[in-house]
């Protein structure tokens, strides 16, 4: 599998999404999804289904230092006072002794940014994760918490898809050795009828989906498409066997320009 870096952590580049999937479905997926060979799947305490999430995992038998997990802490817990029993808490629900990242999930202008980080970095020195990161910070937000923080800031997670300009975020992480992980990374399902994309698509044999995948991917870009069907968990992985050319890269690069007009 692919790995995109950032400050020590290798994050697989695909990985996959779990909001919205609950219950059985949720533990159904994530093992499906561990035994197709994702290595990388991604909850947050506000998703309600650590639990499950951490059943998918026993369930698929793949070995723990195999998966990388990554949860995120909800901005109620970002007090110093809060954050660790938090972190704790996700872990007792996913019964994992550490997650491999742990993000701040959005940006809480009410709690002091140092006070949070400063809490975020004492749960990496208990060991309670391998690496932490933030979700939802600009790039004003990346300088203030790269500066405010004890400890290396692994990553920053973001909605991008063709459809959004990221660039000045994605230059703000590279300057300061951050991957960038894309969240809805298909639009939330919007690539699907995309004629632009299908047309790409076609010249490839891949999906409009396969095809907006790969345009992350050859970014150097973490994606953590989400899905609850069996065979589009199977499609959003395959992306590893054909490379986009210079000119459909761009082409898709533009299209959130076309899109705005
Ligand atoms: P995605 O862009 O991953 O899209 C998911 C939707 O697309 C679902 O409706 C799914 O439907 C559909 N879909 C999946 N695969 C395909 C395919 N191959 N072809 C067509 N349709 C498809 O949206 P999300 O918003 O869920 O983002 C992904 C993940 O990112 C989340 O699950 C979550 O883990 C994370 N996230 C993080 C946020 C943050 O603040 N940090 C915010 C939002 C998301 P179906 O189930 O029917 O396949």
């Amino acid at each position: 599998m692919n790995v995109v870096e950032g400050n020590g952590a290798r994050i697989p580049a695909i990985g996959l999404g779990t909001w919205e999937l609950r219950g059985r479905t949720c533990a159904r997926i994530v093992e499906q999804a561990l035994r197709l060979g994702y290595r990388h799947i991604d909850t947050a305490q506000i998703y309600d289904n650590e639990r499950e999430v951490g059943e998918g995992l026993r369930a698929s038998g793949i070995k723990r230092d195999d998966v990388f997990v990554t949860t995120k802490v909800w901005t109620t817990h970002f007090m110093a006072k809060d954050l660790e029993r938090s972190a704790k808490e996700s872990l007792a629900r996913l019964r994992l002794t550490e997650v491999d990242l742990l993000l701040l999930h959005w940006p809480n202008a009410q709690v002091p940014l140092a006070e949070t980080l400063g809490a975020l970095a004492r749960v990496r020195q208990a060991g309670l994760a391998r690496h932490i990161g933030v979700s939802n910070f600009k790039v004003a937000l990346i300088k203030e918490a790269v500066a405010a923080c004890p400890e290396p800031l692994a990553c920053d997670q973001v909605e991008y898809h063709p459809y959004l300009d990221q660039a000045d975020v994605i230059e703000a992480c590279r300057r300061r050795g951050m991957a960038f992980v894309a969240y809805s990374p298909i639009a939330k399902g919007r690539v699907k009828g995309d004629r632009a994309l299908a047309r790409i698509g076609d010249r490839y044999r891949k999906s409009a989906a396969q095809v907006c995948l790969r345009w992350l991917v050859q970014q150097n870009v973490s994606a953590i498409p989400r899905t609850s069907k069996l065979e589009r968990l199977q499609e959003n992985i395959d992306i590893f066997d054909f490379e986009l050319s210079v000119d459909d890269m761009r082409e898709i690069s533009a299209i959130g320009s076309a899109d705005a007009r």
